[in-house]
C-alpha cells in the first residue's frame, strides 16, 4: 500500500525475494505524493534527530518570528497536540544521542542497501557522489557542529572539519563566496540523486520484472477476519494477498486508525523549488546546506533543487511565491550565475514524521500485516533499508540491524 519512495523499494526487495508483489498507489505514477520533489540528499552524514534541547526554543520564537527553519501555528487538531506532547519529550540530550545514533545506524545501513540495488538494478536518478557539504557561517556554530558531529561518527559515519579553503578544493563553485563561511563539516560518503526519478524508473524496472502495479485506486479501508486482513478495500474493489505492507506516508495514521492502532505521525511541511542550470556558470558539483538559514541545494543533472523550512500546518499543501523568498535569496547570493532563476519550479510536501525521527516498522495487532512507515525528513535516504529490513521480517528473518525503538506498538 503505497508507491511513494518507501512502497516502490519495499516492492524491489520483495521482488527481489521472490515474492509475488502487488502495488496499490491512488496517483497515476510513483513518488506522486512527499517523494515528488525533495531535496534528494543521501544523508548520512546529517542523520540528527530533530528533537533537540534547542528545538522548543526554536519552534516558541517561530510564534512571532516567521524566518526560522523550524516553525509551527497552533491549531485545534488533537493528532497535533498528541504528536507534540510526545515530540517534546524527546527533546532533550539523552533522547537526542539515542535517537541519532539510531537514525544513524538505519541511515548507514540503507546506503550498502541502496549500492546493491543500483548495482543490480541500474536505473537512473540523476545520482551525485562525492558527498555533501554542511556550511557555518559562525565559528561558534561550526565549532558547536563538530562536537555535536562525534556522535556520527561514533555510530561509523566518516565526517572531515574543512576551512574556507579546503571548502573550495571541495566544491570549487563556492570559491567566490567563501569568506561568508567559518567552516564546512564534509561527509564524503554522503551523496544524492532525485528520488522521485529513482522511485518511477525502478517501478518501470519492477513492472518489467512482473510487478503489480494498480494506479489510481484509493484505499478505503480493511475487511478484517480476527487478528487477519482478509482484504484491502479500495474504490476498485477488493485485494487479496498473503501480507500486507502499509507505506502511506502521512496517510498511513488515518488507515492504522481504523485497525485500532495509533501511529505517532504528523505531516511537517517543507517547500522546494527547482531550477534549470543548462548553460550556466559556477553550478555546485555537490548538494550541501546552508546551516545558518537551514537551505538546502542539490544539483540534479542540468537541474539545481533548492528546499527549506519545516512548518507544522497539517495536510494543507498550498504554496504561494513569498514561501520561497528566502531560500531564493540565499542560494542567489551563494549561487549567483548556477541557474536561471526566472524559471522556477514550485513544489511544498509532507514529511511523515515520527517524534523520535526513525521509522515505525515491524507488526502490530494484525498477524498479516507489516508497518514501513513514518520515515520523516529522511525518507530517501532510509528507505531502502527500511524497505529490506521489512521484507526480512516478512521472510521471518532477523534484520541486519537492530530496530530498538522503531517497531510499532501493538
Ligand atoms: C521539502 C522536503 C525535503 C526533503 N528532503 C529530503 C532529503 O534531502 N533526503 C531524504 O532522505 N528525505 C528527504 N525528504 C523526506 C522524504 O521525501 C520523505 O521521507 C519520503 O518521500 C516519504 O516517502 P513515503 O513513501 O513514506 O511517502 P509518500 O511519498 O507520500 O508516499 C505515500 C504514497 O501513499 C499514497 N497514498 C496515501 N493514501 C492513500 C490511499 N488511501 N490510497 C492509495 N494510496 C494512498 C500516496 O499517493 C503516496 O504515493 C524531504 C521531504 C520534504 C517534504
Amino acid at each position: 500500500m503505497g508507491a511513494g519512495i518507501v512502497g516502490v523499494t519495499t516492492a524491489y526487495e520483495l521482488n527481489r525475494d521472490g515474492f509475488e508483489v502487488t502495488v496499490i498507489d491512488r496517483e497515476a505514477d510513483a513518488a506522486a505524493f512527499t517523494s515528488y520533489a525533495n531535496a534528494g540528499l543521501f544523508a548520512p552524514g546529517h542523520a540528527y534527530a530533530w528533537s533537540s534541547p534547542a528545538a522548543p526554543g526554536i519552534l516558541m520564537r517561530s510564534l512571532w518570528r516567521n524566518d526560522q527553519a523550524l516553525r509551527f501555528r497552533p491549531n485545534l487538531d488533537p493528532a497535533f497536540w498528541r504528536w507534540m506532547w510526545r515530540f517534546w519529550k524527546q527533546c532533550n540530550a539523552e533522547r537526542a544521542l539515542i535517537n541519532t545514533t539510531r537514525k544513524a545506524r538505519l541511515c548507514g545501513y540503507s546506503q550498502t542497501v541502496f549500492h546493491d540495488t543500483v548495482e543490480r538494478a541500474p536505473v537512473e536518478y540523476d545520482g551525485h557522489t562525492g558527498g555533501l557539504l554542511y556550511l557555518y557561517r559562525s565559528a561558534p556554530s561550526f565549532e558547536a557542529a563538530r562536537t555535536k558531529s562525534r556522535i556520527l561518527t561514533e555510530a561509523g559515519c566518516r565526517i572531515e572539519s574543512l576551512d574556507a579553503d579546503g571548502i573550495v578544493r571541495v566544491d570549487p563553485a563556492l570559491g567566490p563566496v567563501k569568506a561568508r563561511f567559518a567552516g564546512a563539516l564534509y561527509a564524503p560518503g554522503d551523496e544524492s540523486g532525485d528520488c522521485c526519478m529513482f522511485a518511477r524508473n525502478m517501478a518501470a524496472w519492477l513492472k518489467g520484472q512482473g510487478v503489480d502495479f494498480r494506479w489510481s485506486t484509493e484505499i478505503k479501508g480493511f475487511d478484517l477476519e480476527g487478528d487477519h486482513i482478509a482484504a484491502v478495500v479500495t474504490d476498485k474493489g477488493r485485494l487479496t494477498g498473503d501480507a500486507y505492507v502499509l507505506a502511506l506516508g502521512v496517510y498511513s495514521p488515518h488507515l492504522a486508525r481504523s485497525l485500532g492502532v495509533d501511529l505517532p505521525i504528523y505531516p511537517v511541511k517543507g517547500y522546494s523549488v527547482t531550477v534549470p542550470t543548462e548553460g550556466r556558470n559556477n553550478v555546485p558539483t555537490i548538494g550541501g546546506v546552508d546551516e545558518e538559514t537551514l537551505v538546502a541545494y542539490c544539483p540534479m543533472g542540468a537541474r539545481m533543487r533548492i528546499t527549506a523550512t519545516a512548518e507544522f500546518s497539517g495536510y494543507d499543501r498550498s504554496h504561494r511565491p513569498s514561501d520561497f523568498r528566502t531560500m531564493l535569496g540565499v542560494m542567489k547570493s551563494l549561487f549567483p550565475d548556477a541557474a536561471d532563476y526566472g524559471k522556477l519550479d514550485y513544489w511544498a510536501g509532507l514529511r511523515p514524521m515520527t517524534p523520535e525521527g526513525t521509522p515505525i516498522l515491524g507488526q502490530a495487532r494484525h498477524k498479516n500485516l507489516w508497518y514501513n512507515t513514518g520515515q520523516g525528513h529522511m525518507g530517501w535516504t532510509m528507505s531502502h533499508g527500511a524497505a529490506r529490513i521489512t521484507a526480512d521480517l516478512i521472510a521471518g528473518k532477523t534484520p541486519a540491524i537492530p530496530l530498538d525503538g522503531m517497531l510499532v506498538a501493538a
